[in-house]
């Protein structure tokens, strides 16, 4: 007989591995996770900065690669993926954040519209954070710190981080202790999803300690193909194994899909739901006409501002030769030491435009001199800080489409990063601030000079320029599968996750938001996929009253 289990879940990434681990632990339910990518136990994963060789060329990633990009002179660039249990979780800069409650307030009035109600304002959406975050310094109305994924202070701070909250300060940004706190605005130390150097990823904290529990089978290197549908209901999942060999596996209940933004509309549209037209182009017979499928792609664009240091300050090669061996000393000694740091430890929201508004940058100071990996070479002999700016409410919207009707095929992506004009001005604005930051303050004393954007002339022209030959991904693709109210065509999926007009089967990746929120995006992912299961197994509480409305005021 067929194998059959309870339900499948696609993808063990940051949203996946929640919500398969959660229907075991609080369903009792008997659960298949399917992921595409490797064990992610592995030294490089662990350590905190391990991400910049990962960035560079790894098997732990999927580098899907954007279709030119007009607007940017016809430029391409990279869209990584983590190819690995616990997804984006045991690839990337492990900062911890979530947005603010406005995001998610958003969401919920987009809603609200004319459906069943399920909510998604920030009180609710606040209890599945807290119950998912353990956090090693803050318990409050904001913080949880039971939940298994180990949120915690950087463990080594560089000078060039202080110097550079202070710099922020120096130009009348107050400091904050907390960018999850009831204000957004201000300079301070990031928080990160980690404990004593070592990463805690979704697979980390939600499937490590189900490893022997005989309801959840995880099978590592399985690539979906498709979704089966059966008379408008999602039955079996379709996949290939390590070796090559097919398998179709039903599912009883709900099928959760979270591929990621980039491979969940890719997977609905191998299963027969998508836009018609694009379907019909590539052979694959229509379950639903589903026009938003692969539409509205954000993510947030990341412009970056690089100075070289006029003395030995950073993290310079520190990857490399006798400090990379004394650095590996020091960790396993003492437990000290720059293995400690990500390497993004300082940041900043603020408004270059309004400092009054909601911020609309972020910041990450990277007491380092580096690009990403299209142009990784050029400034790697330099000691020196780079500030990356992150448009954070980005108004540019672009697209996921089939390559082909082949599922070993990468979709094609095109992100449109700054295409907007206001998308642009806020980033102008952003980069022309922090140019100035790197040249106020205790910041200021150590900079030799800035060499991107370099001056003198910043005037606008130019600024677009440096902006279009340097803009990349913040890796936070959003949006491709989006909930929406009863009534919106573009909307593929309800406010309870279902996709519309298909029984069986949810989406709860990034794919599935309806805006990208203001800050990183692992946060918010684990969250959907803590959502998603409360829905499945009927816990989901109904709409919190107004007294809970007050927690958590605006930036
Ligand atoms: C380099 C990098 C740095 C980042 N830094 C941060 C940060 O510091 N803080 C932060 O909050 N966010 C960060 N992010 C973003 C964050 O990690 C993602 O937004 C988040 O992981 C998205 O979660 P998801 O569940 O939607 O998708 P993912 O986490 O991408 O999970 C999708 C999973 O599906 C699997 N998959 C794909 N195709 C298939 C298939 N056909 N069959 C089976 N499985 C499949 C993938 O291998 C992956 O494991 C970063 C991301 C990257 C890549």
């Amino acid at each position: 007989m067929a194998e059959e289990y309870d339900h499948i879940v696609i993808g063990g990434g940051a949203a996946g591995c929640v919500a398969a681990a959660r229907l075991v632990t609080d369903g009792g339910r008997r659960v298949l996770l399917l992921e595409a990518g490797y064990s992610n136990r592995h030294p490089l994963l662990d350590m905190p900065p391990g991400i910049f060789k990962l960035i560079n060329g790894s098997k732990y990633m999927t580098y899907h690669s954007t279709v030119p990009q007009e607007h940017l002179g016809g430029r391409v660039h990279d869209v990584p993926q983590g190819n690995v249990l616990g997804g984006g979780t045991s690839v990337n800069a492990q900062v911890y954040m979530r947005g603010r409650p406005s995001d998610y307030d958003e969401w919920d009035a987009l809603l609200r519209a004319n459906n069943d109600g399920a909510p998604w304002d920030w009180p609710t959406v606040l209890a599945h954070f807290k119950r998912i975050e353990g956090n090693a310094r803050l318990l409050d109305d904001l913080h949880g710190a039971d939940g298994p994924l180990q949120v915690t202070d950087p463990g080594h701070v560089d000078d060039i981080s202080r110097w550079f909250v202070q710099s922020v300060q120096a130009r009348g940004e107050p400091f904050t202790a907390d960018f999850n706190g009831p204000t957004q605005r201000g300079t301070g130390f990031y928080q990160f999803m980690n404990r004593n150097g070592r990463r805690s990823s979704s697979a980390y904290a939600y499937i490590e300690p189900l490893r022997r529990d005989p309801r959840l089978t995880v099978r590592l290197q399985a690539r979906v193909r498709r979704i089966e549908i059966e008379k408008a209901r999602a039955t079996a999942v379709t996949w290939t194994d390590a070796a090559g060999a097919t398998h179709t596996t039903r599912s009883r209940g709900d099928i959760v899909l979270t591929a990621g933004a980039l491979v969940t509309p890719k997977l609905l549209m191998l299963s027969g739901i998508g836009p018609a037209d694009q379907l019909q182009e590539h052979g694959i017979p229509v379950a639903v006409d589903a026009p938003g499928v692969g539409q509205n792609l954000v993510d947030h664009p990341e412009v970056p501002v690089i100075a070289v240091a006029n003395g030995r300050y950073g993290y310079y090669r520190q990857g490399a030769g006798w400090r990379m061996l004394w650095n590996g000393i020091q960790f396993k000694t003492f437990g000290t030491g720059r293995i400690l740091s990500v390497g993004f430890e300082a940041g900043a929201f603020i408004n270059p435009i309004d400092p009054d508004a909601p911020p609309s940058i972020q910041a990450f100071c990277v007491p380092i001199v580096y690009l990403d990996r299209d142009l990784l070479q050029v400034f790697d002999d330099t000691w020196g800080v780079t500030i990356t700016t992150v448009v954070v409410k980005p108004k540019s919207r672009g697209w996921v489409r089939l390559r082909s009707a082949d599922p070993d095929d990468k979709p094609l992506v095109s992100p449109h990063l700054l295409k907007h004009p206001d998308d642009m001005a806020t980033m102008i604005a952003g980069q022309r601030y922090f140019r100035d930051v790197l040249l106020t303050g205790p910041l200021g004393k150590r900079i030799e000079r800035v060499i991107a954007p370099e001056g003198p002339d910043l005037s606008d022209e130019v600024m677009a320029a440096h902006c279009r030959r340097f803009v990349k991904t913040n890796y936070h693709p959003a949006s491709t599968a989006r909930m929406g109210a009863d009534g919106d065509r573009m909307a593929v999926l309800d406010a309870r996750l279902r996709v519309r007009g298909i029984e069986n089967l949810r989406v709860a990746d990034m794919s599935a938001v309806p805006n990208i929120n203001a800050g990183n995006t692992a946060a918010p992912a684990m969250m959907l996929g803590d959502r998603a299961t409360d829905f499945i197994l009927g816990l989901d509480q109904p709409r919190a009253s107004a007294a809970a409305t007050s927690q958590g005021a605006q930036p």
